[in-house]
């Protein structure tokens, strides 16, 4: 059997498939709902999202972020920003120089 934080998890996935899907459509409601919904599911069942995923959408607005659709990212030196088209909020990482 599943254990509850498999099932958030699978849950989780495919409402990120989804909202992707939605996107690409064009129906932002849908993908802020389902974004929305996969981060209740994961604090209902204290399941973290994984890193992959937590880059993946606006934590202001709830909106999936994929770029040239719904972000842009600019790489500098030391960071990557990802901003936002629907509410113009600046996701900021810095990372780690190879050699
Ligand atoms: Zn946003």
């Amino acid at each position: 059997m599943l254990s509850k934080t498999e099932i958030a998890e699978k849950r989780i996935k495919k409402l990120f498939t989804l909202a992707e899907e939605e996107l690409r459509k064009g129906n932002l409601d849908r993908t802020k709902r389902y974004i929305r919904l996969s981060r209740k599911i994961g604090m209902k069942c204290q399941y973290t999202l994984p890193k992959e995923l937590k880059r993946k959408f606006c934590k202001k607005c709830n909106i999936l972020l994929i770029p040239g659709i719904s972000c842009r990212v600019k790489l500098s030196e030391k960071t990557i920003d990802i901003k936002c088209f629907y509410c113009n909020n600046i996701k900021r990482y810095s990372y780690g120089k190879k050699n």
